[in-house]
């Protein structure tokens, strides 16, 4: 049985009062959530204050970027072994990074390779964009993205995936159900391939893209979509739970 996920992936919002007070708004309610694992993935200024604000709950923290280097003359750059000291779970490869920061599925590949080394557990985001999408190319962008990320690693440590369609992020365009429980699918076969049937079926795949408090329910009820990948909607505690809420109770 896959542990359903809801990860709130707060992007760049948030002063760290801010971030402060979005914790306290929803530590109580969330910890009582059961049979699901709640991630917040804060930006990193905010993640030690979070880390304390959360302890002794069952919520988990994640970040949502890292540099594969250990340590050294990268200003600016948070490295795996500083995360790890943080945090579990770490977002790599989300579409805006892809788009505004230029990374590769070479990068990709070193910042997995980076997170699974120091013990955290990746968030894979994969996705095509519009144009693609438009021109039949889904299965054949998310497959390549795919085999990128994931060359020469042998070791998964627990790694989920999120199909996050670059068009419906941030959108309010998302996906059907249907849709994205198909390609979900088609991951899951592609990770059997790459790896075995075993670990495929024991992945969870989160879908990601406009998922809101409306429109939960929908995608909770396919059988590939193991949980989401959450932006807008994490912000604001009460659509968080609801979407949280509502994940539990069909995938109970
Ligand atoms: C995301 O940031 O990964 C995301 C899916 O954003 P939104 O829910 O706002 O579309």
């Amino acid at each position: 049985m896959r542990v359903p996920m809801i990860a709130g992936n707060w992007k760049m919002n948030t002063t760290v009062s801010e971030a402060t007070e979005l914790v306290k708004a929803m530590r109580a309610e969330l910890d009582k959530i059961g049979n699901i694992d709640k991630v917040i993935c804060p930006p990193f200024i905010s993640l030690a204050v979070v880390r304390e604000l959360i302890k002794g709950s069952s919520i988990k923290l994640g970040a949502q970027n890292i540099y594969f280097k250990e340590k050294g003359a990268y200003t600016g750059e948070i490295s795996p072994l500083m995360l790890a000291d943080l945090c579990k779970f770490v977002i790599i490869g989300h579409s805006e990074r892809r788009q505004y920061f230029n990374e590769t599925g070479e990068i990709v590949n070193k910042k997995i390779v980076s997170a699974l080394r120091v013990g955290l557990k990746p968030i894979l985001c994969i996705g095509e964009r519009l144009e693609e999408n438009e021109a039949g190319r889904t299965e054949e962008v998310v497959t390549e993205q795919l085999r990128s990320s994931l060359t020469e690693i042998d070791y998964l440590n627990g790694l989920m995936i999120a199909y996050e369609p670059v068009w419906a992020i941030g959108t309010g365009k998302a996906a059907t159900s249907k849709q994205a429980n198909e390609t979900i699918g088609l991951i899951r076969r592609n990770i059997a391939k790459l790896y075995d049937k075993e670990i495929a079926r024991d992945m969870r795949i989160l879908y990601g893209g406009s998922v809101t408090a409306a429109n939960a329910t929908e995608f909770m009820n396919q059988p590939e979509i193991d949980g989401a990948l959450v932006g807008g909607a994490s912000l604001k505690a009460d659509q968080f739970l609801s979407i949280v809420k509502q994940t539990s109770e069909i995938k109970q």
